[in-house]
């Protein structure tokens, strides 16, 4: 590599496994890929900008899971004004996540909150898959590739001085449900590779639909409510498209003692979860060909019948009495990754 010109650093993501933001730098310019926050073991009070800025030109966002772009708002807060590169699903998907991360982290003055959204919205740029897009002011291109990991997901390829760097993100197995499978890049000199779970085998679709299926039987077999606590963008949608699919294909068989699976209730109750599944349903052009045969079929894998999705607190909370009084099985997806903050408390409570 022309190691003199082109530098690469990581203002993220180097101890820990969430606040990734890497920074390509080439003579005199650089773009920063993701600008995410700490969280976790790495989480840190202050998050403001703590490296210099005024040479990045563009910021190029992988994917909007908040570990990737929760920084977004202070790197705006920082005075970054130029192109913020994603895909065209990601360019929908990420107002909703920062309007939610700033509601959580940052302010409760909407206004302020509305002010940081509108300068967001006029910096996006939303990059068709596969396209080169040259960063004005600086000797880099960029292009995305779909990385299987969410919608709108994918893996950065730039190209400077004759060199092809490749930034990961986070990678996704080839058969997700919902989204098209991911295409290795073709040339790379620098792989910058992020890998969470990279050295596990992931199970097959097929064994962990099965394993689902078994799962939720297994929960519901005392007569009991099934709370599985998912992250509100990606999970959630992976598993009511395979709990969808686990209707139309057992929909007569048992799924709890005198109920059939077609008559097994689902309750998404977050209003995160709630606003991500309705802009993934908005994405179907997206969609990959599997999930466009449903479609076309009549199905509805993120709107199906037995499906009911809780927004207001209000909502909520009559979800829970009805639950607690109602005494029959239900399958719960609840916002927050655990068990530990979030609706899910009030039903373990009820
Ligand atoms: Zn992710």
């Amino acid at each position: 590599m022309d190691n003199n010109n082109i530098e690469i650093k990581h203002h993220g993501a180097v101890r820990g496994v969430t606040g990734s933001c890497h920074e390509l730098k080439v003579h005199e310019a650089g773009i920063l890929i993701d600008c995410g926050l700490f969280q976790g073991s790495d989480y840190r009070t202050d998050l403001s900008i703590e490296f210099e800025i005024a040479h990045i030109r563009a910021l190029v966002v992988t994917h909007v899971h908040i570990d990737h772009v929760g920084r977004i708002p202070y790197l705006l807060i920082a005075g970054f004004t130029g192109p913020i590169y994603c895909s065209e699903p990601s360019a929908l998907l990420l107002p909703a996540m920062l309007e939610d991360a700033l509601k959580i982290g940052f302010t409760r003055n909407q206004q302020l909150i509305d002010r940081v959204l509108a300068q967001l919205k006029g910096q996006i740029r939303a990059l068709p898959y596969g396209q080169w897009q040259t960063v004005a002011n600086t000797e880099i291109k960029v292009r995305l590739q779909r990385a299987g990991h969410i919608l709108g997901s994918a893996y950065v390829e730039c190209e400077a001085l004759g060199q092809r760097i490749v930034f990961s993100g986070d990678l996704g197995a080839p058969h997700s449900p919902l989204l098209m499978a991911p295409k290795p890049p073709r040339r790379c000199d620098v792989l910058v590779l992020e890998s969470t779970y990279g050295d596990q085998d992931h199970e097959s679709r097929f064994d962990r639909r099965l394993r689902l299926k078994a799962v939720i039987e297994h929960a519901l077999a005392d007569g009991g409510t099934l709370l599985i606590p998912a992250f509100s963008l990606g999970r959630t949608q992976d598993l009511l498209y395979e709990i969808e699919s686990l209707i139309a294909e057992f929909g007569q068989h048992c799924a709890a003692p005198n109920l059939a699976w077609r008559q097994l209730e689902i309750v998404v109750d977050s209003p995160l979860a709630a606003n991500f599944t309705a802009l993934y349903r908005k994405l179907k052009p997206f969609w990959n060909k599997e999930a466009q045969a449903r479609l076309e079929e009549g199905r509805h894998p993120l709107a199906f019948e037995q499906l009911t999705v809780v927004d207001s607190h209000q909502d909520h909370l009559h979800a829970v009495q009805y639950l607690a009084r109602s005494r029959k099985p239900f399958v719960v997806l609840a916002g927050s990754g655990m068990c530990t903050g979030g609706r899910v408390i009030n039903y373990l409570k009820a």
